[in-house]
Parts: C-alpha cells; sequence; structure tokens
C-alpha cells in the first residue's frame, strides 16, 4: 500500500519510491518549468541527465536508459526509453512529512545527491566522477531548484570550498557535512517537520561510532562516517517495498 504514514518508515533504510519520485519532480516538473531551455540552464539538464545515467543508479532496479534529445526548439530535455521506468507519479515513503508540506521533494533531492556522490565513491575507474556529481548538483540547484533562496545559500557554501574536494571519499563527506551545515542553520524554524527535527546526522543512536568527544568537545569520526554512508546507500539497504 502506497499509504504509509511517516513513523512506519524505517530511518535506516532508503526508499526507491523516494528516489524514483525526486528523479521524477526533477525531470518532469522543475526541467519542465521553463518555456525554453538554452544556454546554462539546458547544459545544467544535460550534466544533470548524464551523470544520473553513467552511475549504476539504484542498483539497477531503477532508471534503465536516458536519452538527452536536443532539438531546435523546446523541448530539449529527455526522452525516456521504453526500457525506462520512471513513475508517473509521485510517493515519499521516507521522505514523508506529518503534514504535506513538509519534506517531500527537498528531502528527496537530498538523497539522491547522497546516493550519487557514493556510488561514484563505490568504484568505476573515473576518477573525476565524485567532482562530477558535486559539480552536478551545483549546477542542478542552481537553474533549477524551485526555492531559489535555498539555492543561493547552497551556492554560497559551494562558491566557498566545493572546488577544493580533492577525491571521491572527500565529495562524499563535503555533501555530508555541508548537509548538517544546512541543518544546524534550519534547526528549530518554521521548514522544521516537529515530527523529524533537524539534527547533526546521523545522530549518536544511529551510528555511536560516528561521534567522538574529545576534552569535552564533540568531534565527528569521518572515517567511521564515511562507512555509515557508504552502507546505508549500498544496494542492500535500498527499499524497493513501499510498506515496511
Ligand atoms: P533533509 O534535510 O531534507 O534530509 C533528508 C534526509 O537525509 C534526512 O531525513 C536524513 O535521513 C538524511 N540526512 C540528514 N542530514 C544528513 C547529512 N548531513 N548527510 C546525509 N544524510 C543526511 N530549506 C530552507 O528552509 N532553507 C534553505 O536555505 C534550504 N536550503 C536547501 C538547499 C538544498 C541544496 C536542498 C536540497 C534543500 C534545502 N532546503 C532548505 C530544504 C531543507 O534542507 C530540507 O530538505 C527540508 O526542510 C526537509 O527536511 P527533512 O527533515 O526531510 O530532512
Amino acid at each position: 500500500s502506497r499509504a504509509l504514514q511517516p513513523l512506519q518508515a524505517d530511518r535506516s533504510k532508503v526508499y526507491v519510491a523516494d528516489l524514483e519520485s525526486t528523479l521524477h519532480y526533477t525531470l518532469r516538473v522543475e526541467a519542465g518549468r521553463p518555456a525554453v531551455l538554452a544556454g546554462a540552464q539546458l547544459g545544467a539538464l544535460k550534466c544533470y541527465v548524464a551523470t544520473l545515467a553513467k552511475v549504476d543508479f539504484l542498483g539497477g532496479f531503477g532508471l534503465e536508459v536516458l536519452m538527452v534529445v536536443p532539438t531546435r526548439s523546446r523541448p530539449s530535455v529527455l526522452q525516456a526509453s521504453p526500457a525506462a521506468v520512471l513513475p508517473t507519479n509521485i510517493t515519499w515513503v521516507g521522505c514523508r512529512g506529518s503534514e504535506p508540506h513538509f519534506r517531500g521533494y527537498p528531502c528527496g533531492l537530498w538523497t539522491v545527491f547522497h546516493l550519487l556522490t557514493i556510488q561514484a565513491a563505490q568504484g568505476g575507474p573515473d576518477q573525476e566522477l565524485p567532482l562530477e556529481v558535486l559539480s552536478t548538483m551545483r549546477c542542478y540547484v542552481k537553474h533549477f531548484f524551485g526555492c531559489q533562496e535555498c539555492a543561493q545559500h547552497f551556492e554560497a557554501m559551494a562558491a566557498k570550498s566545493m572546488d577544493q574536494v580533492k577525491g571521491r571519499d572527500e565529495a562524499v563527506l563535503w555533501l555530508w557535512s555541508h548537509h548538517n551545515e544546512v541543518n544546524a542553520r534550519l534547526a528549530g524554524g518554521d521548514t522544521e517537520d516537529p515530527q523529524f527535527p533537524k539534527l547533526q546526522w546521523p545522530p549518536p543512536d544511529m551510528c555511536p561510532q560516528c561521534h567522538r568527544e574529545q576534552r569535552g568537545v564533540h568531534t565527528w569520526d569521518e572515517a567511521a562516517v564515511l562507512s555509515f554512508l557508504k552502507e546505508r546507500f549500498s544496494p542492500g539497504n535500498l527499499l524497493l517495498d513501499h510498506a515496511v
């Protein structure tokens, strides 16, 4: 059943429904908004689609083939091959809020990009891929993310340090630590779902080994965080089933 209450989702899992719904929203809603797609905006979309197509997205059971079909007029967007299985509706499971205006798509977008940085870090010969994922996210957010204030904040963070990221694991940790920076900024604010308070993540009950204390000051064990993230986004931890 798709009628899942938020507290029924297992927070240790990643739900394929959230990933697919995010793809649907990015490709069919956000990328469909501009009357004309051209220049840097079209470039950003091509980059996004190319990154999705390059990684083994959803461990092979999600989107199978993506093709960018540029034409002179709009839409220079995307056609899925007959084999592609991108759903036509949106179902939030792990990202479902306690009210419809909470969570959903922004949660899904973070989740997709964490997955992409981690999949890029897991293998494949292409050393540039992790940096490509981060810059794809930066470009996508700048050109398409509907929350403009969010996009400006993210661009400011990216401009400060994203270019200094050197490797795949560093890219995973960059996104994790900057997501935590956003969590800290938004904690206690209007956009916080009271049933899903914004935490420095993962909290100690999810990953005790990620947390350290040195002379009374909290620090992260980044190697433990990296292992935790790799495990969280491993194919075996992606749940296809909407019901739990
Ligand atoms: P989210 O923060 O969306 O996180 C989704 C899930 O990811 C969580 O449920 C958790 O399982 C996991 N998670 C949490 N933290 C981390 C982490 N550090 N690393 C890995 N996984 C993690 N909203 C604003 O009001 N103002 C803004 O400026 C703003 N900027 C944004 C910028 C970007 C690029 C994005 C994608 C979103 C932004 N948002 C902003 C939305 C906001 O960050 C949340 O996505 C939204 O409020 C929903 O929150 P959530 O509780 O579902 O958790």
